[in-house]
């Protein structure tokens, strides 16, 4: 239809809000408004000749589930307009991004350098497995950018970070630590999820890589789990082609709820923020309460940078507790009941956890420290309810901690 090539031709260059409902559209002969889902494990094909194009030749016609689907593709279209990328893969988690990611780019004898804050399973997934194949991980505090320079004195093949982290809500400086690694001839991946593209462009800031679990914010709704990556080209291809053979590919269907997920990100990421900064200043003031964290706060360490890097704080906070026990962090979150207690974030409702015995339980309790997830630490992600309502579920939960139960 001439007026979906003219508006396609033109989308690259209209605003985030746009790209996100507009991006990846190409309408079959159906003339459907919505994205069609493909459920489809194969493709057919007119002829003979036209199925060995597609095959020996690379025609571009879709073959198979696992290699093409166009509901995945119109996601990974949509995603990397909104992140400035030239392309994008997608995978069945975050975490099969991640892993597929670290395979399409590194070898045996490789070194990774990871900050200190990053997702309990990243860790795990780095140090357990990836260990085994002789790749060599190093620990770098997440903020301390002095230690950042001097570990990449050593020739390393990938450096990955996430921020804001979780659950310390710590900042990498990514424009900083992109020179670096530039400079050192290191690829730098950032873990885009805490943020989205509508509140961070790590590509922007001179990052190679974004891995997001569209599990988060991009469903928004806790329905389905996936992942991506975006990034030039070049970068992608290497990642798609592992996938290809890897197997770990998204769901069409869960592609789709990604699709409709994007068109509301931005407006989403904006309450979830206002929420998140209301309800974090509000738990400063209350004297169970020793310290938030939270990227909007006036109060947070990195505060310039968070305002120089982040159009917004994002949904995520997490805040310890003066009571330093484990006790008194589980009789908080017995005592509350709107919150969800429940490891997953990015959702319309919000949660909350006690990462030291639930993400970032399995980990070694040395791990734990250089993390600073202490017991008395409790996240809140938080979600599209009343902040009224969420600091009435709070003084539940203080109610419940001051009288022991
Ligand atoms: C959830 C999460 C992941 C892993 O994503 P899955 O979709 O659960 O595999 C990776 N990084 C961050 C920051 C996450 O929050």
């Amino acid at each position: 239809m001439k007026r979906d090539d003219r508006l396609n031709a033109l989308l690259q260059d209209m605003a985030l809000e746009t790209q996100a409902v507009r991006m990846g559209i190409h309408r079959t002969a159906e003339r459907e408004h919505a994205e069609p889902i493909f459920m489809t494990s194969s493709f057919v094909f007119p002829d003979a000749a036209t199925m060995a194009d597609a095959f020996v030749n690379n025609s571009g016609l879709s073959i198979y589930g696992r290699i093409d689907n166009p509901t995945i593709d119109s996601f990974c279209e949509r995603l990397a307009a909104m992140e400035g990328a030239e392309a994008c893969e997608a995978a069945a988690t975050g975490m099969g991004a991640i892993l597929s990611t670290v395979l399409a780019h590194c070898q045996s004898g490789d070194r990774i350098l990871c900050s200190t804050g990053v997702f309990g399973a990243t860790l795990q997934l780095f140090q357990k497995y990836l260990q085994k194949f002789n790749m060599q991980i190093e620990l770098v505090p997440t903020t301390r950018l002095e230690v950042w320079e001097s570990a990449l004195k050593t020739p390393a093949r990938l450096a990955y970070v996430e921020t804001p982290s979780n659950p310390t809500i710590e900042l990498v400086d990514i424009a900083a630590l992109s020179a670096l690694c530039q400079a050192a001839g290191t690829l730098l991946v950032v873990d885009n999820c805490f943020t989205s593209p509508a509140l961070q462009q790590p590509l922007a800031l001179g990052a190679d890589l974004v891995i997001h679990s569209a599990t988060k914010y991009i469903d928004g709704q806790g329905r389905a789990l996936g992942g991506a990556v975006v990034g030039r080209r070049s970068l992608i291809e290497p990642v798609t082609t592992f996938i290809r053979s890897g197997g770990v590919t998204m769901s069409p269907f869960n592609a789709w709820i990604f699709l409709k997920g994007l068109e509301t990100l931005q407006i989403r990421m904006a309450a979830h923020s206002e929420r998140a900064l209301a309800l974090a200043q509000w738990l400063e003031e209350q004297p169970e309460v020793a310290r938030v964290n939270y990227a909007g706060l006036a109060s947070h360490p990195q505060r310039a940078l968070a305002q120089r890097q982040m159009q917004a704080g994002g949904g995520v906070l997490s805040f310890t507790l003066a009571a330093g026990t484990r006790e008194a962090a589980w009789a908080f979150l017995n005592g509350t009941c709107l919150m969800s207690l429940t490891a997953n974030l990015g959702d319309a409702k919000t949660t909350v956890c006690h990462p030291a015995t639930s993400t970032h339980g399995r980990l070694t309790d040395a791990d734990r420290q250089l993390m600073g997830i202490g017991e008395n630490l409790i996240r809140i992600a938080v979600g599209l309810e009343s902040v009224e309502d969420l600091k009435a579920d709070c003084r539940r939960g203080f109610a419940a901690l001051r009288s022991g139960s």
